[in-house]
């Protein structure tokens, strides 16, 4: 049988397979330190919990609407207009099977075959892979770790052409950190106006924050940016919901309606006792996001403090998300037990080795880096770092 061109042209995910190798080695009772993992380490909240089982005894347990429950679009208005200061009304809701799906929706529901979509780089795994099963070419914009990882508005008007449909914007960044400032938003934002290009605005990691940083969504800029932006986020990472698979995105009430239907006819509406366990977690106002977060500067600060010990390791600090991606093609070129590590994959392929997993930096378009996460606790931290250390030190020249 002939497959799919499309599904043959798209890369399987990295993070999972390197998942599957930490597991294999886990069952063989080895220990390791995983710096892979992209989810939180807490439970979800119980009161969220808790909301999901009423529900399911209160008997939603059938199909639902194809855009999301009322109560939950409701919600979601709530939070955008308080915490965003966005306006929107249920009608520009959508809700999805986390951002994922909101992502792939929102591509395959505007791009033609051929269709452009500015992706900055580095850049999150899953979103070349979206456009290219939504038909769309991707066009990198390259960013420099000098400048943290982030796009300028000239490198984006530069690469806009007569074929490109829209830019994917992430604040704060997966896997880089960066959060991008007011004042670069407004820039940007004028680009995209200017070109009459419209924008996805991944918002998944609003409430991780460090330092001073502040979130900003695009969208509330100005009217103009409003009508062109679908502003996509989820409770996975907030919440600690990413098995729930509840995002939503809103946009302008036309393009909701035409990935509503597209819903309808792919997954159709998300479980309903998960959505009213989402609306929950928005409406009660709890510090759970903002605990969560402060675990993570601590954890982040460890990490950074470890980092600063380690050799010929280059990085920039996060000031959101939960991740350092860090630059570590010095030691390319050397051998490791007569291996020799010529990028970012026989890096982490033999960091493994000694008890230590990372994701290859390759898989967000950066073979000089490996992505480190911090949804470890703080001592696991150390130890990591501790074997990262060693397996430098055990690098040799060739
Ligand atoms: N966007 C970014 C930048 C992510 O890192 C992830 C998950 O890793 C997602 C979207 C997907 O999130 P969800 O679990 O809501 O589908």
């Amino acid at each position: 049988m002939n497959y799919s061109a499309k599904a043959l042209s798209i890369n399987p995910s990295v993070t999972l397979s390197v998942s599957a190798k930490v597991e294999e080695l886990k069952k063989q009772r080895k220990h390791v330190v995983s710096f892979c993992i992209g989810e939180p380490d807490f439970s979800t909240p119980e009161f969220i919990n808790e909301q999901t089982k009423r529900a399911l005894d209160d008997g939603f347990t059938k199909y639902s609407p194809a855009s999301g429950i009322l109560p939950l679009k409701q919600a979601v208005c709530e939070k955008l207009k308080k915490e965003n200061n966005l306006n929107y009304s249920p009608e520009n809701i959508v809700v999805t099977a986390g951002a994922k799906s909101a992502i792939f929706h929102t591509l395959f529901s505007t791009l033609n075959d051929g269709d452009e979509v500015v992706i900055p780089a580095p850049y999150w795994i899953s979103y070349p892979e979206m456009v290219k099963l939504a038909g769309g070419k991707c066009v990198f914009a390259e960013t420099d770790a000098k400048n943290g990882h982030k796009i300028t508005a000239e490198l984006v008007d530069s690469l806009i052409t007569s074929k490109t449909k829209c830019l994917i914007l992430n604040s704060p960044n997966n896997p880089s950190g960066a959060v991008y400032t007011l004042q670069e938003l407004k820039e940007i934002a004028e680009v995209i106006v200017n070109r009459d290009i419209f924008v996805i605005s991944d918002e998944v990691y609003e409430k991780f924050l460090y330092g001073d940083n502040q979130h900003f969504s695009i969208a509330a800029l100005n009217e103009e940016i409003f009508s062109r932006t679908v502003t996509v986020n989820s409770l996975s990472k907030t919440y600690s919901m990413t098995g729930y698979r509840v995002g939503y995105l809103a946009a302008d009430k036309m393009l909701a309606k035409t990935i509503s239907a597209v819903l309808s006819h792919s997954i159709g509406g998300i479980a309903a006792f998960g959505q009213y366990g989402a609306v929950a977690a928005l409406k009660e106002d709890t510090d759970y996001c903002l605990n969560s977060c402060r675990v993570y500067e601590k954890r982040r600060n460890v990490l950074l403090a470890e980092l600063s010990k380690t050799e010929n390791v280059f990085y920039t600090e996060p000031n959101g998300a939960f991740y350092v991606f860090a630059d570590v093609s010095y030691y390319y070129g050397k051998s490791y037990n007569g291996r020799i590590v010529s990028g970012s994959e026989d890096f982490a392929d033999c960091l493994l080795d000694e008890g230590v997993a990372v994701v290859p930096g390759i898989a967000f378009g950066r073979d000089s880096f490996i992505r480190l996460s911090f949804t470890v606790e703080e001592d696991e931290i150390r130890l990591g770092m501790q074997r990262f250390r060693n397996f430098l030190k055990k690098m040799r020249n060739i």
